[in-house]
């Protein structure tokens, strides 16, 4: 029997065992999937070996952890920095990163993206701008705080230096009416903070948003099983929308792929994932 399991704190909300066992039972495979809480990512790999898995996800907060017990990584985990897959292959780890292609098939429904506007710097951030760069799509980052890491954006902003751009006075923005002020730069707005997860925060100043959303078109969160501030917002101006389930189940698809050498088809892999997400 095939051993599988993903890693987290927490773990409890994770739907990746719904997902993969439902691929397991649907393709009559010998293999089972679990979730395992670990407390501290130095114990992962010592872990992994000690249940006897043959390949695992890793969500938050271990995904650098993953990546740093790796003998072997895909060209998306390097450059991402992350991994959230391992297939233990000949005794030796192997990392990947699909968290990235994952995003990216989730937006390509939307249609022709020229330039997109990520909110967020954090560590899905890194795998977004990876695969718009890949894939040449133009993109700024808009944060509240300052970041270190180079995330091949055009510009990266913070609130001040975003107003200041388009010349505006962040501090003043409430005595600019949004309805006079339209930003037309970019086709896609993507939330990427971990505003609206478990509050009902905006990821950024409702100002900006108003000023953003109306000339956008699509509105991508990547949070899932909610309607977020953010999203309803976007909905408001009009904008199609997509919560992150997509990415989500796109992600596992690629992983489950990886488990079994990429021996199934993804579009089957896909459809029973779809209809495990579906008992929810
Ligand atoms: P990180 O903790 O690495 O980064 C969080 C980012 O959110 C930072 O840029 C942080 O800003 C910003 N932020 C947090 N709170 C606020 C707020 N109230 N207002 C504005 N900005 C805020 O998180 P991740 O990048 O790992 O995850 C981001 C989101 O993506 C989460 O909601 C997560 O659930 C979701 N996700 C979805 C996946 C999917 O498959 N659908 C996969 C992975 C993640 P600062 O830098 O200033 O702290």
């Amino acid at each position: 029997m095939q051993k599988f399991a993903v890693f987290g704190n927490p773990i409890d909300h994770s739907i990746s065992p719904k997902l993969h066992n439902m691929a397991i039972l649907k393709l009559n495979l010998d293999a089972f999937y679990g979730r395992i809480l670990l407390q501290n990512g130095e114990n992962l790999k010592e872990t992994f070996l000690k249940l006897g898995l043959n390949a695992a996800n890793i969500t938050l907060p271990f995904k650098l952890d993953a990546f740093k017990i790796c003998d072997f990584l895909d060209e998306a985990a390097k450059n991402i920095g992350s991994v959230n897959t391992i297939v233990l292959k000949d005794k030796k780890f192997h990392g990947y990163n699909t968290d990235a292609l994952g995003f990216y098939k989730a937006i390509l429904e939307f249609g022709e993206i020229k330039k997109a506007l990520i909110l967020g710097a954090g560590g899905t951030t890194m795998a977004m701008s990876y695969i718009l760069a890949k894939n040449g799509v133009k993109f700024d980052i808009l944060n509240r705080s300052e970041k270190s890491q180079n995330f091949k954006a055009e510009n990266f902003y913070t609130y001040e230096s975003f107003c200041e751009n388009f010349g505006l006075n962040f501090k003043n923005l409430d005595k600019i009416s949004s309805q006079n002020f339209k930003i037309s730069d970019y086709d896609l707005i993507i939330n990427s903070t971990s505003a609206g997860l478990k509050d009902e925060n905006l990821p950024a100043p409702k100002e900006i948003l108003d000023m953003i959303l109306p000339n956008a078109k699509f509105a991508f969160d990547a949070i899932y099983g909610k309607i977020t501030p953010f999203l309803a917002l976007a909905k408001k101006h009009n904008l199609k929308t997509k919560d992150g389930l997509e990415m989500l189940v796109n992600q596992a698809v690629l992983a489950f792929n990886l488990f079994y050498d990429n021996k199934f088809s993804e579009a089957e892999i896909s459809k029973f994932m779809h209809e495990a997400e579906n008992l929810k």
